[in-house]
């Protein structure tokens, strides 16, 4: 019998979560498909995948390095995935691939349903100015909040970056040098790969706000970034599996038409990594 096929693309890729959260959630579905992790060469990705889609595949996540090039390959891109300028899940149909941008839905459900916090009015700081910052800006823009700081190592970045979407003038997005900031803010978001290094970020204590929550969007370590943050004020730290997890989630629903219940799995993922 022939099961939907679906698959991770990365470089690496060996040690990707994604094929454990999608069996947990195609089991709790009853559905019938299978989720594999494809390592494919770094020049190698568009072969790769025209291989896949030759070979029946449904869908497929597609993770570091080949986000942007997804996005060039495709035929048919979400507005969520044209804003963030990169794709992470690929619907595939007689051929045609669809590309989608869920990393920032994935933000923000896991802060606004799994941590409790609304972005709405909050005073946001967002550091970075790469692919996930750029995927994440846009929805966390949507919910409205007071203010939205983007800043980063390199400050002509993140100017770049926050002139595409400050589209209004009372836009709450602006932009600060890492080092100077001289605010503080509600929730801070480290959407750098700095802590990948396990390297610390030069930013003021003074940015965590009293009962600020600081959230790094990488996953399974306690990192400088967090460790600051602790020490500066801040009362909830989160790290990105929560992201992980519901930027899977709204894969599995593109793919499926059907919302997994995110809770248990991301229990039994967070069990382990504890
Ligand atoms: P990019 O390479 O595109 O961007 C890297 C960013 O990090 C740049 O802004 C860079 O600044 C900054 N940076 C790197 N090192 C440092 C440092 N030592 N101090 C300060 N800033 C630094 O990476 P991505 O944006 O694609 O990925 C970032 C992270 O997000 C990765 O760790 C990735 O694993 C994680 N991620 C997690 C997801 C999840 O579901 N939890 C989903 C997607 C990504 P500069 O411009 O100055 O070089």
């Amino acid at each position: 019998m022939k099961h939907d096929r679906y698959a991770v693309f990365g470089n690496p890729v060996a040690h990707s979560l994604s094929p454990r959260i999608h069996a947990a959630f195609a089991a709790q579905a009853e559905q019938d498909m299978t989720y594999e992790a494809i390592h494919a060469p770094r020049d190698g990705f568009a072969a790769f995948l025209r291989r896949f889609v030759a070979e029946d595949g449904r869908g497929a996540n597609v993770t570091v390095p080949f986000k942007e090039e997804a996005f060039r390959l495709c035929d048919i891109l979400t507005p969520r995935a044209r804003d963030a300028g990169a794709v992470n899940t690929l619907s595939l149909e007689e051929g045609v691939i669809q590309g989608d941008n869920t990393d920032g839905v994935g933000l923000v459900h896991d802060i606004e349903h799994n941590l409790g916090w609304s972005l709405q009015g909050k005073r946001i700081l967002l550091i970075g100015a790469g692919g996930a910052a750029r995927g994440v800006l846009p929805p966390l823009l949507g919910q409205r909040p007071a203010r939205l700081m983007l800043t980063n190592r390199t400050p002509e970045k993140a100017e770049i970056l926050a002139e595409e979407f400050v589209r209004a003038t009372d836009s709450p997005l602006t932009t600060g040098a890492l080092e100077s900031l001289s605010e503080s803010f509600d929730i801070v978001i480290n959407a750098t790969s700095a802590s990948l290094a396990n390297a610390p970020i030069p930013l003021p204590n003074r940015v965590f706000a009293p009962d600020s929550l600081a959230y790094d969007i990488m996953y399974g370590r306690h990192t400088p970034f967090l460790e600051q943050a602790g020490k500066a004020g801040a009362s909830v730290l989160s790290d990105g599996l929560g992201m992980l997890v519901e930027q899977a989630a709204e894969s599995f629903y593109i793919w499926r038409g059907l919302r997994p219940v995110t809770r248990p799995v991301l229990e039994t993922l967070r069990a382990e990594y504890r």
